[in-house]
């Protein structure tokens, strides 16, 4: 099997201890936020995008804020938001006469009866996924079709599985992307044996918080409940 740069990035997050998708995917909405800041905010195709977007997504926002000269490039991506959002405003005419239909819904709860106001929540609706969320979406599709590819390779194997596989949502997505029965079945196998030595631990830390065992608990296992909250949920996003 061919191998091209995804299969050596692919090892060396495997490296690291939890997720590598996860991993791989952070780096990739880093690396991305920072050419925003430092070339793309000002292009065209760049505001167009993020103004259908209606900004970022919450933790990307804040990411964006976080980052070093960040502020007019911020200020100009959320001028263009704003004044659609002004304009949206403006543009609002309250429906002059609803139809006896339309009354009826508005009556029951029932949504469409303010075509007025269904239009407006149309116009503020993002059109598009937030621009660091796509990316991130791209880099786990990549990632997981690697891994998928590879997946027979010792070398890997050994790797994803010292490194405690995948989170429960990557892991979820790499068995929908899977080809065939063998391959669902190594992942599967693969993932369990990697699952192992985190639940031992976070057992015996459970185990051990009664106050008689409390002096045996290895700094390890005083880690596993964090450990397994990444598991479950997926690693920390953080720059
Ligand atoms: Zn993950
Ligand atoms: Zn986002």
């Amino acid at each position: 099997m061919t191998k091209h740069t995804p299969y050596y990035e692919l090892r060396d997050a495997l490296q690291g201890p939890g997720c590598a998708i996860c991993r791989l995917a952070h780096k990739a909405v880093a690396r991305y936020l920072d050419s925003l800041v430092y070339e793309n905010a000002n292009d065209y195709r760049v505001r167009a995008d993020a103004k259908a977007a209606r900004g970022f997504c919450n933790l990307h926002a804040w990411q964006l804020r976080d980052l070093h000269g960040a502020a007019l490039d911020v200020a100009i991506l959320s001028n263009d938001v704003l004044t659609e959002w002004e304009r949206a405003l403006a543009d609002f005419t309250p429906q002059a006469t609803p139809s006896f239909l339309d009354r009826v819904r508005v009556f029951l709860g029932l949504p469409g009866g303010q075509k007025d106001v269904t239009a407006l929540i149309k116009t503020l609706t993002p059109q598009r996924t937030c621009l660091a969320c796509r990316v991130r979406e791209t880099t786990e599709h990549t990632y997981i079709h690697e891994w998928l590819t590879h997946i027979t390779d010792p070398e890997l194997q050994a790797a994803f599985v010292a490194a405690g596989g995948l989170c429960l949502p990557h892991f979820r997505q790499t068995l929908s992307y899977t080809n065939t029965p063998e391959q669902a079945e190594q992942l599967v196998e693969l993932q369990r044996q990697a699952l192992t030595p985190l639940l031992t631990e976070l057992r015996e830390f459970i185990r051990k918080h009664d106050y008689r065992f409390e002096t045996e608990r290895t700094a390890s296992e005083g880690e596993s409940w964090i450990k397994a909250l990444a598991l479950i949920s997926g690693q920390r996003e953080t720059r």
